[in-house]
């Protein structure tokens, strides 16, 4: 079953740079979550030079290690305004882990360097001098629903956050933004921000719908997503959370 014209359109920015943790994985969950409710996904992929379409409803940006983000950093400080002006009209925007680091105000990497961001989510990264990685288990809440989300981190930044947005989600398991402060990702309204990749959106399909259930509204098709059988789903949940339990 098909609409014939895409319900979403999504823009998966740097595809051949930001892509190290299975980027990919997670938009391919976006477009099977939406096909199965009979919708289509669009992905339009921006690079370096590239100019950003301003009809997308969902703007992706996945990880990267420092040398990645810094080929992209200047490239994508060019793309702020319009990516900003999307932003501010209510499109979602996620960034993962290298692109989380880069939607804030920018990223002080392990050997001095500095690359700006683009200052869609009020926060800060330094480079520690050791790398937070594992299995991350949190609670997070959102549109009035809290559920646990896991996944995976593996990260030099140490991210601290303005009070221009709020956590993703409290720490049960894992590091998080800084290793210290119990606090994982950044939400501010559709903007979102995490470190947990592995990919993110195949074990936390919950998560998936939330955001697409606002790149819909924000298309003009809000729906009430029609509920899936989840149970492969549930049992990758389940299997990564055992584990993070068992790793403290
Ligand atoms: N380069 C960043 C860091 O190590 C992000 C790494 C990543 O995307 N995994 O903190």
């Amino acid at each position: 079953m098909s609409t014939g014209s895409p319900a979403v359109r999504l823009c998966h920015l740097y595809p051949d740079h930001l892509n190290i943790y299975a980027d990919r994985g997670n938009i391919a969950v976006f477009r099977r979550r939406l096909e199965w409710r009979g919708l289509e996904l669009d992905v339009a992929e921006v690079g370096l030079g590239d100019p950003i379409p301003a009809d997308c409803h969902l703007y992706y940006l996945g990880g990267g290690q420092d040398r990645d983000q810094l080929l992209v950093a200047e490239d994508l400080a060019g793309k702020a305004d319009p990516l900003r002006l999307a932003a501010d009209d209510g499109a979602v925007v996620l960034g993962v882990c290298g692109g989380y680091q880069l939607l804030g105000h920018g990223y002080a990497a392990a050997d001095g360097r500095t690359m700006p961001g683009i200052g869609l989510l009020d926060l800060e990264t330094t480079a520690g001098d050791s790398r937070l990685i594992g299995d991350v288990v949190l609670d997070v809440t959102l549109d009035g629903q809290t559920r646990t989300v896991v996944g995976y981190e593996n990260h030099a930044g140490r991210t601290h956050l303005g009070g221009g947005c709020t956590p993703l989600g409290r720490l049960r398991r894992g590091h998080g933004n800084n290793g210290s402060d119990g606090c994982e990702g950044a939400v501010a309204g559709r903007r979102m921000g995490t470190y947990l990749h592995g990919p993110l959106m195949p074990k936390n399909p919950w998560l998936a719908d939330i955001l697409l259930g606002w790149a819909l509204d924000y298309a003009g098709h809000p729906v009430e997503l029609a509920p899936l059988d989840n149970h492969l789903e549930q049992s990758a949940h389940a299997v990564a959370a055992t584990r993070a339990g068992k790793r403290r």
